[in-house]
């Protein structure tokens, strides 16, 4: 608590000037404990407040803008459904512009009539045309030396309930620090692989010169943005390194399950094999008969049935005395593995274990305890999984589904729980070879390239507002015969950073639109309990509608639902839209897909979209991402582990020099030291359940 003269940053975060206890904790709850990790949250976006712009000479719509004046009758709009709405105007000689914050609880701290004040924000089209400034940051004009007119301005994600101004405060006060950092890159390195070193990389995001070109800023072009780049590639590849390294060395105990037990197997499923699951499966178990650890990527579309396989192998393993344990995302997902699992295990000696964020604490524990003492034999659960406090038994077969939503040292975590356990991870979001090969070199392929037999298709429609009322009337009757519906929005609740239809306020509106329909709501900021509940009763149909952001997106199986409505589609990679579109489809009746979009879209996002109606190959649609919107899009930024958005494609020369590097490491034996320094400083992953903006 005592503000110390000279800082380290290995020093606790309570250092820190406006740092209490309060924040302490807020902090560590995050996993941010010492400057150092302080530093590597880097600005999320930069402010560019190097001058005032007139109101006259507004730039348009999209512009971020600092602007002065006088404030003239601020006001607050409650709504019955939704936080309330505060609007200003802003005069300054003859000219004005209207000042608007969604989701206000009360006026703002300052913000009086006919009170000269800054302001900052995004310029976007108001309702009646005329420009407005959207949820904008108000500048104290008393304190303009030190918060206004400072040239290039850090935006932070929050940590927690820190944010805004008070966060950068702390930032700022952390920044002296970054000298104190080590780099674990010599000079030597540094030169060779022509990257700044990591002082200067931190200084230049947190402090960008006054002369910086925003642009290249935002773009991530600078050097600062190679050296963070080349710092997750290598981490990347070390830990995939060290995966190689490591199995190739080892033993692994034989899972052997002869065709008479496959067969009893196969029968506890409601539905036979598909030729392409009998394949992969063959793959997998002569894997699994081998004494040395499987490591196999599954790829598969939507609904190829990635599951069942994954619960055969799952089974085969429990009866060959080991435990198996299955990672996924999200709570939804998790919860539903878990009822198939246990449906597929019942009448079976083997007990089927839940582990997530959501449950409580003494649940928590009595479910560690049995995963320790190896009494289930088979573990579900999210990345709670991977915590510290859970250790398993015996754990020898580990499945991670939906890989792609975890980084690679997550996936090695779980590895880790178990002695040299066999592993099979999933993903329904392919991705072309040479970036696989890049990205899961320690991986063997298989490929689940059929659907089973008797799917209906999904017809896919693209539709704008002048339809509205036809596609309500739709609802209504499908609804009416028994069928249920999904309707996605981009964001939960409006943005100045994405302009995009959002949920929360378009409640009122679908409720009105549809009286007598039953509806619920789904985002990633309602508890797990909540969103289970909602999910249950979405599942028995006491809510026929489900209004939701793309937590729904990963894996979610409801028979009956048979209309996915996506608001503001263009917003959507095609890859997440075919994702979201394999949310229906999946029982006896026909399904639809209707892709909301504006009136006004250009003709490639438009073209975009016609193609995802064209095809239901999610192969192909990935084809099409990597072509129009680069590979970030399918790998995401999760896959390197880090908070920075790059693209291995455009910097493949990094991507070579990283994997050069980590082989060298490896070979010298200073790999572990640099994977301790690394996964420290950029292995603070966000919550899964800390969905913001566009994951919403
Ligand atoms: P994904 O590959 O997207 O994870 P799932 O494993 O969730 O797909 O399977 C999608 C749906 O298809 C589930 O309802 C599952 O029960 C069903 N299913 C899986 N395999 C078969 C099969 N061979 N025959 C019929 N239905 C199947
Ligand atoms: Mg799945």
């Amino acid at each position: 608590m005592s503000v110390k003269l000279k800082l380290k940053p290995e020093d606790p975060l309570d250092c820190l000037p406006g740092v209490g206890p309060r924040r302490k904790e807020e902090f560590g709850r995050l996993g941010f404990q010492k400057i150092r990790e302080l530093l590597f949250h880097l600005p999320s976006r930069w402010e560019d407040r190097r001058a005032w712009t007139p109101l006259g000479n507004l730039p348009g719509k999209g512009s971020r803008v600092m602007v002065r004046g006088l404030v003239r009758d601020p006001r607050i709009r409650k709504r019955p459904w939704s936080p309330g709405i505060i609007t200003a105007r802003l005069e300054q000689d003859q000219d004005r512009l209207e000042l608007i914050w969604f989701n206000a609880r009360q006026i703002p701290k300052g913000l009086e009539a006919n009170q000269e004040l800054g302001f900052y924000g995004v310029l976007r089209d108001g309702r009646s045309g005329e420009l407005q400034l959207v949820n904008p940051e108000i500048i104290d004009l008393s304190e303009t030396a030190s918060t206004a007119l400072s040239g290039i301005v850090p935006v932070y994600r929050d940590i927690g309930k820190v944010g805004g101004r008070s966060l950068r405060r702390i930032m700022m006060a952390s920044m002296p620090v970054i000298e104190e950092i080590e780099d674990y890159l010599d000079d030597e390195a540094r030169r060779r692989l022509e990257l700044p070193g990591l002082a200067a990389t931190l200084r230049f995001l947190h402090q960008p010169p006054s002369d910086v070109e925003i642009g290249e800023l935002e773009d991530g072009l600078c050097p600062a943005h190679r050296r963070l780049f080349f710092d997750q590639a290598l981490l990347h590849f070390l830990a995939i390194e060290k995966i190689r390294t490591r199995r190739a060395a080892l033993k692994a105990h034989r899972i052997r399950c002869s065709q008479a037990d496959r067969r009893g197997l196969k029968s506890r499923l409601p539905f036979v094999l598909t030729a392409a699951q009998e394949h992969v499966l063959d793959e997998i178990f002569r894997d699994l008969e081998k004494p040395r650890p499987m490591a196999r990527l599954l790829q598969g579309d939507v609904g190829s049935g990635k599951t069942a396989v994954a619960v055969l192998a799952m089974a085969a393993s429990a009866a060959s005395g080991h435990q198996a344990a299955l990672m996924a995302p999200t709570e939804i997902l998790a919860e539903q593995h878990a009822r198939i699992l246990r449906s597929f295990f019942k009448g079976t000696p083997w007990r089927v274990a839940t582990l997530h964020g959501g449950q409580k604490a003494a649940l928590g524990r009595v479910t560690r305890s049995a995963i320790r003492k190896a009494e289930a034999e088979i573990v579900v659960g999210t990345h709670s999984l991977i915590q510290e406090s859970v250790e398993f038994g015996r754990l020898g077969f580990v499945v991670i589904d939906e890989q792609h939503r975890f980084g690679t040292l997550q996936r090695r975590d779980l590895v880790l729980k178990g002695e040299t356990p066999h592993l099979l991870v999933m993903t329904a979001t392919p991705i072309p070879r040479s970036l696989a090969l890049s990205l899961y070199g320690d991986l063997d392929l298989s490929l689940l390239d059929q659907k089973p037999a008797g799917r209906r298709a999904i017809r896919t429609e693209i539709r704008t507002e002048a339809a509205r009322e036809r596609i309500f009337s739709f609802l209504k009757k499908e609804i009416g015969e028994g069928g249920r519906v999904y309707c996605v929005f981009p964001l939960i609740e409006s943005s100045e950073h994405i302009d995009g239809p959002a949920l929360m306020e378009q409640i009122g509106f679908f409720s009105e639109a549809l009286p007598g329909v039953e509806i619920g709501i789904l985002h990633g900021r309602m508890s797990s309990e909540e969103k289970d509940r909602v999910q249950a009763r979405f599942r028995s149909g006491e809510i026929q509608l489900l209004m939701s952001t793309t937590v729904i997106e990963v894996g979610v199986d409801v028979p009956q639902a048979t209309v996915m409505m996506i608001e503001g589609a263009h917003r959507f990679g095609l890859s997440q839209l075919h994702q979201l579109r394999g949310r229906v489809g999946r029982g006896e009746r026909a399904s639809w897909c209707i892709a909301m979009i504006p009136e006004e879209l250009s003709k490639r996002a438009r073209r975009r979209l016609e193609i995802f109606a064209s095809t239901d190959d999610g192969f192909l649609l990935a084809e099409e991402d990597l072509k129009m919107r680069g590979p970030g899009e399918l790998t995401g930024t999760r896959q390197w582990g880090a908070s920075l958005p790059f693209d291995p494609e455009k910097n493949w020369e990094l991507v070579l020099k990283a994997r050069k590097f980590a082989s060298e490491l490896e070979s010298t034996g200073r790999s572990e030291a640099v994977v301790a320094a690394l996964a420290d400083d950029y292995g603070k992953g966000s919550d899964e359940d800390e969905w913001k903006g566009m994951t919403g």
